[in-house]
């Protein structure tokens, strides 16, 4: 993999040292917010309660903030330069939803809410987005000219939130963008970083196959439509392994299959839907058409009829070469280089930040949390010992952009 130089760096050991003070000064409030909304978690679109605590912590240290952005718990927040805003402006976003996972951890912290968990860790996502608002918030009159918006983010899981924010405005004159996400392949004290596609686009696809029923007894009377979404199912299996380049990954998985009433009746209809997944932009607006090409040929040839939607989800998130550079030059002098790990490939998961990189340069990256336990388990724990790390890194990248006047080129 090539990886794109790194821009001029423009250290500052003083500020670092500071930063580092400030971080850990924060980090007991820090911890405490990760413990608190971990026991507390909230559905996509029902995050109040979380809203509401992280709300009342911003307005405790003074940052000023907007609440109920993108129409139900958005929080846009902003901390402006001692120098002036003059200058760029980076955002730092973190997500605030939880999952409905029963929990199976057995910790003080524990969920209280029955059947939902904050099995993806957007507990620690914002907890660190919290730190690192009161980090800078503390050191802002030695800040370069420039702001910092630190945007919670509410329904990832759901893939509505990252829209909803954007339509609202939240990135309006924001230069760049950047998250991070909780990684248990990693150790704490270690990130995982990337240029290019990191996270694939996703979006499903149902069709509704019209036969003619009958009696299981008098096939020839029918025009079976379980028989022609089997086909269905077979034949788009062909796409990936016939018509799209091997060195292109892409996935089209049938994940459901409903049809039939009776052992002794063949049912008038049958539905069938499943995901498709791709890493490159141009071929995911190609895949409509093909997996509708496929459905009507053989419905077609087994007289069948169909009704077809395809939805569009995440699109594929594209890190920035410039800004992941930016956090391996932050990452090697805060954790060591040893520490900043290249992510070999692309994970086939989608992540709504995806919409944001859409818009304007952006980058995620993985924060190692060392959790034995994978995302989107009833044991996934984000940890309090990855804080620290992810605070330092999101506040003196965001620094950073500003100290080198905003985006740079490649
Ligand atoms: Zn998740
Ligand atoms: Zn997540």
């Amino acid at each position: 993999m090539s990886v794109t130089p790194a821009p001029p760096e423009t250290p500052d050991p003083a500020f670092l040292n500071r930063l580092r003070a400030e971080v850990r000064a924060a980090l007991p409030q820090v911890i405490a917010l990760r413990h608190d909304l971990h026991a507390h978690p909230e559905l996509s679109g029902g995050e109040e309660r979380t809203a509401g605590v992280v709300s009342g912590l911003l307005s405790q240290a003074g940052i000023v903030h907007e609440t109920r952005i993108g129409g139900t718990h958005g929080i846009v927040a902003v901390v402006e330069s001692g120098e002036g805003a003059s200058g760029p402006t980076f955002a730092l976003r973190g997500d605030m939803d939880a999952l409905p996972i029963t929990e199976e951890n057995e910790v003080a912290y524990k969920s209280q809410n029955p059947g939902v968990m904050h099995a993806c860790g957007h507990d620690g996502h914002t907890a660190n987005l919290l730190g690192a608002a009161l980090a800078l918030q503390a050191v802002r009159q030695t800040l370069p000219p420039g702001r910092v918006k630190l945007i919670f983010q509410p329904a990832e899981e759901t893939v509505r939130g990252a829209d909803a924010m954007i339509e609202a405005g939240a990135i309006k004159e924001v230069d760049a963008i950047l998250m991070l996400h909780g990684w248990p392949h990693l150790p704490p004290g270690q990130i995982g970083v990337r240029n290019g596609p990191a996270m694939a686009s996703s979006d499903t696809f149902k069709v509704v196959i019209k036969g003619k029923g009958g009696h299981g007894a008098y096939p020839h009377d029918t025009f079976d439509p379980i028989l022609c979404g089997a086909q269905v199912v077979t034949a788009l299996q062909t796409l990936v392994s016939r018509e799209i380049p091997p060195v292109s990954p892409a996935v089209v998985s049938v994940t459901m299959f409903h049809a039939g009433t009776a052992r002794n009746i063949i049912p008038s209809t049958a539905e069938v839907c499943g995901t498709v997944r791709t890493l490159d932009p141009q071929l995911r607006k190609t895949m409509a058409e093909r997996v509708e090409r496929v459905i009507a040929g053989i419905c077609a040839a087994l007289r069948c009829g169909y009704d077809f939607a395809y939805t569009y989800g995440t699109p594929v998130t594209v890190n920035d070469a410039r800004i992941s550079n930016l956090v391996r030059v932050v990452g090697s002098e805060v954790l060591g280089s040893e520490n900043v790990i290249e992510l070999p490939e692309p994970t086939m998961g989608a992540e709504d930040f995806a919409y944001y990189v859409e818009k304007i340069p952006g980058a995620m990256f993985r924060l190692g949390t060392g959790c034995p336990f994978l995302l989107h388990t009833p044991k996934y724990d984000f940890g309090d010992a990855p804080l620290e790390t992810g605070i330092l890194l999101m506040a003196e990248t965001a620094r950073r952009f500003l100290a080198q006047g905003g985006l740079r080129p490649d």
